[in-house]
């Protein structure tokens, strides 16, 4: 493996706009006044709230069940009263109940049922009550996908996990919370590759971490040598990688780091990897070193809009408009607001959309001047570009006519919505738009 590794097919190269807060520490923000704490904030089914209106409730107390398979329980962040309950709008656009707390004055201390500060064992625990113990705790993939952490390391009868790789590779512009756990919390992170690793028992575990970070590359690099950390009698690897995007996403990732291909409709553990991002590795080490549901997480709150652009620790349930407000407000109307980062995020309106657990980054953007909208060239950059090999310019075509089951032979739903088409595309055309549009008329048929 070279030493700065990449995937081959496609990608761009987006200026990273990192600058604006990679060298500001995690803060963590008081409590705000109301929180919103949504029982869909995972992939798969809503949870099943457990609590109703006026209900007192403890920090870290479970409020949400998981309701099948793939869901995941939801913890009140806070100590507090629960006031209302609505149906609330997830910035991707979900809708579910959520539980409107607003926090009591006084939030347990040092000792008091809620603190979480008593060290836990989990060494002694075995793999069966890890998994179930990951399920308890309500963990899910904070890199975007909120996939429930149960499930994915419980892995299917006959499949092995070769490879543990650990995404740090943040590759979105503007996002630096990864890149702050990197460096303020490289030791807990680290423990809660562990967890994962003592789960799913792999030959190897590989962090993947991008050239534009390579000072947290030799830090998280020093950490494994001075904590004797190993896989399979090896020492966890710490792979550096070319910028590229999406090279955060798990199978350009996959290629990178173990150059394996994930065939179309499969999963890492396909081809023998499991994946795990850096805030879902730190909340796996608070979960089981502490006991600690998932309830509170980094979010970079960034753009050239926001005043003071910074890497904030909120409860999960604040609204945007709080950490808006912390961040010092806008210094001009933005013209978006996005969830993620720009090319993959999800732009919502509403200021009091809350934050979730796969929420890492709250972006006030002005519009990109990228020109009018023109007819295809037929220029074929947007071919040259996808990571997965699909043909952009022939889906658009068929989507705009109206051919939804044709969009699909040529493999539409193996479209990753990952927006490097669209960002090469000379005529400034709303592909991935017309994707999401395809797909969706493409299931209805
Ligand atoms: S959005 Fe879809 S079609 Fe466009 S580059 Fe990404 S994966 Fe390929
Ligand atoms: S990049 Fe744009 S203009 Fe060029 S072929 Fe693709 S869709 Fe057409």
């Amino acid at each position: 493996m070279s030493l700065f590794a990449t995937f081959k097919k496609g990608g761009v190269h987006p200026a990273d706009k990192k600058s604006l807060s990679k060298d500001i520490s995690i803060e963590r923000l008081d409590l705000p006044g109301e929180l919103l704490v949504l029982m869909g904030q995972h992939l798969g089914a809503p949870a099943t709230l457990l609590k109703k209106t006026g209900d007192h409730v403890v920090r870290g107390e479970k409020i949400g069940e998981a309701s099948s398979f793939i869901s995941a329980n939801v913890h009140s962040p806070v100590s507090g009263v629960i006031v209302d309950v609505r149906r609330v709008v997830a910035a991707s656009g979900a809708v579910s109940d959520a539980a409107v707390i607003q926090p009591d004055a006084h939030q347990p201390g040092p000792g008091e049922e809620g603190s979480f500060t008593e060290r836990q064992d989990w060494r002694s625990m075995d793999k069966a009550a890890m998994l179930s113990h990951m399920k308890e705790m309500g963990l899910v993939g904070q890199g975007g996908a909120t996939f429930p952490a149960h499930v994915k390391f419980s892995l299917p009868p006959g499949k092995k996990a070769h490879a543990l790789i650990v995404n740090c590779v943040e590759c979105e512009p503007y996002l630096t919370c990864d890149y702050r756990l990197m460096m303020e919390r490289a030791d807990e992170l680290l423990e809660g590759v562990e967890v994962c690793a003592r789960i799913i028992e792999p030959d190897e575990v590989i962090i993947g971490i991008e050239a534009n970070k390579l000072d947290a590359a030799d830090h998280i690099e020093e950490r494994i040598r001075s904590l004797g950390l190993l896989a399979g009698g090896k020492p966890y690897r710490v792979q550096r990688l070319r910028m590229k995007y999406p090279q955060g996403d798990e199978k350009q990732l996959v290629k990178a780091t173990i150059g394996r291909e994930i065939p179309s409709g499969k999963l890492p553990i396909d081809v023998g990897a499991v994946v795990l991002n850096a805030a879902s590795a730190l909340s796996t080490y608070k979960a089981f070193a502490y006991n600690l549901p998932c309830i509170e997480r980094v979010v970079t709150v960034s753009g050239e809009c926001i005043a003071k652009p910074g890497n904030y620790l909120v409860p999960i349930g604040t609204k945007a408009s709080y950490l808006i407000e912390k961040a010092g407000g806008f210094t001009e109307e933005p013209d978006k607001l996005i969830s993620g980062g720009p090319m993959m995020g999800f732009a919502f309106v509403d200021e009091d959309t809350p934050i979730t657990k796969g929420f890492g980054g709250l972006l006030a953007l002005k519009d990109q001047k990228k020109g009018s909208q023109t007819a295809c060239i037929s220029c074929g950059r947007c071919v040259s570009a996808c990571p997965i090999g699909l043909q952009p310019t022939r889906m658009y075509h068929l989507i705009v006519r109206g051919q939804y089951a044709e969009a699909m032979k040529t493999g539409l739903m193996d479209c990753k919505e990952c927006g490097c088409c669209a960002y090469s595309c000379p005529a400034h055309l709303d592909l991935v738009h017309a994707f999401k549009t395809g797909k969706r008329m493409g299931r209805k048929k």
